[in-house]
């Protein structure tokens, strides 16, 4: 089994898990790149597990749903195309992973995450992203604060594959505001990567965890005497304004 991304519109990743012959796919942003992998590669698509109602996660689904042998599973809403409706705690079966779901709103009302703990992965969708955190939309601070948290709970050695490479320009506003020799380094790094072709994505639990001030276990100076839902939405708000 194995784990690869299509890229789509301009900085989306749609993951997809491989078994065999056999492929299911988190957030279908687009049905036309993942038609052309189907079609070079022979593939057999079985399974689409969504996040949130956002057209660049589900936009491909209904057309992708023609081809398709397994099911729709994505949270509970209008989302056109979902055959199984889940939510917290519920269980989902694609290609030998065994998924538990997460209720992980704040970016959107709807949105849902997809952990793994055998494999320590998880999919996270627009909760989580390398050195950043998705923007509010709709709900509330404390709402995303606590999604952030329940992600900091997994294992450390946790996978995280979130659905855009906003990496860098994610470094930028870190390293405008923590002073930081580690951070520093893995930005310098991380540019030469990226130059080479290379992806940011899979990121793992223990790296945010020292990169990423969303998760509030590093610090810019200012904000350190804050509770903690003060420190997050004031980090939030300087995002939003960086
Ligand atoms: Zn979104």
């Amino acid at each position: 089994m194995s784990i690869f991304h299509i890229p789509a519109y301009t900085d989306n990743y749609i993951w997809v898990i491989q078994s065999g012959n056999d492929i299911s796919l988190i957030d279908p942003g687009e049905a036309k790149p993942v038609l052309d992998v189907i079609k070079n590669l022979d593939l057999n698509l079985i399974d689409i597990l969504l996040t949130h109602h956002h057209f660049d996660h589900v936009g491909g689904t209904t057309e992708l749903k023609k081809i398709m042998s397994g099911k729709v599973y994505g949270p509970k809403g209008n989302i056109e195309g979902i055959d199984v409706h889940v939510s917290e705690d519920d269980k989902v079966e694609t290609l030998g992973y065994k998924f538990s779901v997460i209720e992980t709103p704040g970016h959107t009302l709807d949105h849902i995450s997809y952990v793994e703990s055998d494999h320590k992965i998880i999919f996270c969708g627009d909760t989580l992203f390398s050195a950043g955190c998705g923007r509010i939309f709709e709900g509330t601070y404390e709402q995303m604060h606590s999604s952030i948290q329940k992600i900091n709970h997994l294992d450390p050695d946790t996978l995280i594959y979130c659905a855009h490479e906003y990496t860098e320009s994610n470094l930028a506003f870190v390293c405008s505001e923590i002073d930081n020799e580690f951070i520093a380094n893995y930005t310098d790094n991380l540019k030469k990567s990226l130059a080479d072709g290379e992806i940011s994505i899979p990121t793992k639990l223990s790296l945010e965890r020292k990169i990423n001030p969303f998760l509030l276990e590093i610090l810019p100076s200012d904000l350190k005497g804050l509770e903690d839902i003060e420190k997050f939405s004031e980090l939030r708000n300087r995002k939003d304004n960086f």
